[in-house]
Order: C-alpha cells, then sequence, then structure tokens
C-alpha cells in the first residue's frame, strides 16, 4: 500500500531537520496527523512566519526582523570591540555574563573542511568588512574551544591581522573542547575579562 502522495510529501520534508530520517520523519507525520493537528497547523504558521521574516542582520548577520538587529542598532554599546562567535546561543551567552558591551559578529557556523563548510560558508569576507570599518579597534575571537573553533579563531586571526586590527582571543577559563553554551556565565566572564592578544 502506497501512502497518499501528500502524506509521502511531509514526511519527505520533515526529513530536512538534523538527524532525521526516514523512520523518524514517518514517525512524526503520522503523529501529527493523528494527535495533534492543531499542533501541525501551529507549526506551518510559525515555519512560514520566520521564514518570511527571519533574516541576517547587515552588520554583524544574527537574526533578526529588522535590516539592524537591536544590539547593533542600541546607542549604549562599545563600538569599538567586535566579538566574533559561532552561533546566536554563544552570543546569548556572552551577553549573560553581563562584562562586555561591545557588538558582536555571529559566523552561523565554524570552519569544517569535512562538512564543507570554508570560510565563504561562514561569511569571513562580511566580518572583514565590518572589521574594517574604522571604528572597531579590537575583535575578540570568542569560537568555542574545540578543534573546530580553534582553527576558526586561527584563520580568522590571521586574516584580520594581515589587515592591521588588533585581535584577541578568549582566556583559556574555557576548557579545552568546551563549548560556550555549556560553560557557566562566571568562567566565560572571566575568560572576556583575561583575554589574550593572538
Ligand atoms: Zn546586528
Amino acid at each position: 500500500m502506497k501512502a497518499p502522495s501528500s502524506l509521502e510529501a511531509l514526511i519527505e520534508a520533515l526529513r530536512c531537520l538534523p538527524g532525521v530520517g526516514p523512520k523518524s520523519a514517518q514517525r512524526m507525520a503520522y503523529h501529527l496527523l493523528q494527535h495533534d493537528r492543531e499542533g501541525a497547523q501551529r507549526l506551518a504558521g510559525a515555519l512560514a512566519d520566520a521564514t518570511r521574516r527571519i533574516q541576517h542582520c547587515a552588520l554583524c548577520n544574527t537574526f533578526t526582523e529588522d535590516e539592524i538587529c537591536e544590539t547593533c542598532a542600541s546607542e549604549r554599546r562599545d563600538r569599538s570591540l567586535l566579538c566574533v562567535v559561532e552561533t546566536p546561543a554563544d552570543q546569548l551567552m556572552v551577553e549573560q555574563t553581563l562584562t562586555y558591551r561591545g557588538l558582536y559578529f555571529v559566523l552561523m557556523g565554524r570552519i569544517s573542511p569535512l562538512d564543507g563548510i570554508g570560510p565563504r560558508e561562514i561569511h569571513l569576507e562580511k566580518l572583514a568588512q565590518r572589521a574594517a570599518d574604522g571604528v572597531v579597534a579590537e575583535v575578540i575571537l570568542a569560537t568555542n574551544f574545540t578543534n573546530e573553533g580553534e582553527a576558526t579563531a586561527h584563520y580568522i586571526g590571521e586574516m584580520l591581522k594581515a589587515r592591521k586590527l588588533r585581535v584577541s582571543r578568549l582566556a583559556r577559563g574555557v576548557p579545552i573542547g568546551g563549548e560556550l553554551e555549556y560553560v557557566d556565565a562566571g568562567t566565560l566572564a572571566q575568560a572576556v575579562l583575561d583575554r589574550r592578544e593572538t
């Protein structure tokens, strides 16, 4: 017996989610249609809404509904500091330390040759332009202390130093292999304060 084509299409569409194979896609589709049509409608609406409204901030690349995000637009931020993070979740972690009042650049990833992610995929050209605006005096590399995060920091550091920019890296309060998202705010705050020039 063959599933109706719209059901097939739903199962196929669900497979775009990370870690979802054919079996779990099928389970999700059946669950939504059988037990939670209201939830399915909400999901469809939220997806349509988010994909229509969310864009990347023209300055820092994070998600926003406006051309410039709230942080970049704020008058109260120190425009001479630019902190480079891998994800919006990492940006939130640095914000929660309450020790950093500069601006950000969100890579939306990290260099990972095995996954086909190179400098272009993480918007390094945009970062280079952003950092060279004449106002930024220091770029703080706050990528994760994983192998890929370190390689990304190294690559960006070399790229920006070649353009005569001052670059620093978070101090080693963050454990080796550590992801910022899982580090407590106190440790991360100290790592921001103790950052060292690269
Ligand atoms: Zn922004």
